[in-house]
């Protein structure tokens, strides 16, 4: 079978590299305009070089081509007099909406389609310019060839394939399992693995191990397993821990103390942190009360269906009780300090938001989430650096992406005012360039209300609970 694929595949690429002239796959898929940005206060984010005053730059195609150089004459010009411009942001922790469920007879496809536009145009009207999937599938690199293709403005998306010891879509509950979903993952074409909760833990290791073997990087939960033994997980090439709601599963201690003791382990382990601090905040006032979810001003903007879903089958407020209540008051607090210790470790954090989980909308959520950071102790900056050139780094797409030089994609951010001054300046967009692609403020306010009437009408389309029903009678 196996055998069978790679000749198919053979075949196919012979098919381009024999048959097909080479001219037109060589055309660059985009016209290359040229833009210029003038009288622009730029925060690089580089490590060398932060600010530039008053300066002037160029982007070609989907580049920027010259920064403090002369304008060339068929820029079109934007004048950004006091105004602030810095990388797109990185959101490191999404899970986005794509075409599903499935039901089990060949021919027939997903019962819901979801408009990719529609969904993608969240994040670039937020200015976050990449993203990271954790559950990745493959409807989610249909949506990212969407994107490449050019057929849909939207982030770039690195892809995370899930491996669980259970129930997931791809399942391993021995090592050679874990080995298997691996090179399994990795011939689909996910660039990482997440490892999730589940799995056992020489499960955990092997899959760790053979990821080393085959080079590709891990993110993903401590699994419930090496409670009492977290620094078991610590094996080389755990490279990035998804929340910090992974340490407080792993103890009943929540003290600064316990705090610092992971952080070392992490430091030591060289594994990087998401914080991801909105995941808990929000569960909090959700068990509170559903206004918290009904109120947020991005609800409009959410797909009618998870709308629905975030209201009517919500499981943070199901059964909430005062206990419940304060257990969850006491993570927050206990993320925050795991915040303050990894920062005295050293340890590298970066933005996530668990996009797509009830309560925290895709683009608009990595706002909030850079605030929750620097209330834990983050400088502006540091936030700041956490969303942009640390995401980059991590992913290995810095050469390309996370700061504002010469060279580099054009992805950034126009601002009204100075984020170092008040993070919350990040929601103040005056226009965002997703890969040389300008967007200004007018053009974002009609993607986002053309949304908003989308939802409107199709409200009556999409429940929740009569889907689940519709999807068992099938
Ligand atoms: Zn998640």
């Amino acid at each position: 079978m196996k055998n069978f694929y790679l000749l198919l595949l053979v075949a196919v690429f012979s098919s381009f590299t024999e048959n097909k002239p080479l001219g037109p796959i060589q055309e660059p898929p985009f016209k290359e305009e040229v833009y210029a940005i003038k009288n622009v206060n730029i925060i690089t984010m580089a490590r060398d070089h932060e600010i530039i005053e008053n300066a002037t730059i160029v982007i070609k195609g989907t580049k920027i081509l010259t920064i403090n150089q002369p304008i060339p004459n068929n820029a079109i010009v934007i004048d950004a007099k006091g105004k602030w411009l810095i990388p797109g942001l990185i959101d490191m922790h999404v899970h986005n909406l794509a075409d599903g469920p499935y039901v089990s007879y060949p021919t027939r496809g997903p019962a819901i389609h979801f408009d990719t536009q529609n969904f993608m145009s969240l994040y670039v009207a937020n200015g976050v310019t990449t993203v990271f999937e954790l559950s990745a599938r493959a409807e989610h690199i249909g949506q990212r060839n969407e994107i490449i293709r050019g057929d849909v403005i939207g982030p770039r998306i690195a892809l995370a394939s899930l491996i669980d010891g259970d129930n997931a879509n791809m399942t391993a509950k021995t090592p050679s399992d874990g080995r298997q979903t691996v090179r399994l993952a990795k011939g689909e074409g996910y660039e990482f693995i997440k490892v999730y909760s589940q799995l056992d833990k020489e499960t955990y290791k092997a899959i760790i191990d053979e990821a080393q073997r085959q080079q590709i990087k891990v993110v993903g939960h401590i699994p419930n397993a090496f409670k009492g033994t977290t620094e078991e997980a610590f094996v080389p090439h755990f490279g990035l821990v998804a929340h910090a709601e992974e340490f407080s599963n792993q103890t009943d201690t929540y003290t600064d103390q316990e705090a610092e003791r992971f952080a070392k382990m992490s430091k030591a382990n060289g594994t990087w942190l998401i914080p991801n601090l909105s995941n808990l905040v929000y569960i909090a006032k959700q068990a509170r009360s559903l206004d918290s979810v009904r109120n947020l001003e991005s609800f409009k903007y959410v797909h009618p269906l998870m709308q629905s879903k975030w209201i009517t089958a919500n499981q943070y407020n199901k059964g909430s009780n005062p206990k419940r209540i304060s257990y969850f008051d006491t993570l927050v607090d206990f993320h925050t300090k795991i915040v303050r210790a990894f920062k005295k470790e050293g340890v590298p954090m970066l933005a996530g938001t668990d996009a797509g989980t009830s309560g925290i909308v895709w683009g608009f959520s990595l706002h909030s989430e850079l605030k929750l950071l620097t209330d834990a102790g983050l400088t502006n900056k540091e936030a700041l650096a956490s969303a942009t050139r640390l995401g980059a780094e991590w992913l290995q797409i810095d050469d390309k992406v996370g700061t504002i030089e010469i060279g580099k994609l054009a992805d950034m951010v126009l601002l009204d005012a100075n984020p170092l001054n008040d993070i919350d300046n990040t929601r103040k967009i005056s226009g965002v360039f997703v890969n040389g692609k300008w967007l200004d403020k007018n053009t974002i306010d009609e993607m986002l209300s053309e949304i908003e009437k989308w939802n409107k009408i199709h409200q009556e389309n999409y429940n929740w609970k009569e889907l689940l029903s519709n999807l068992k009678n099938r």
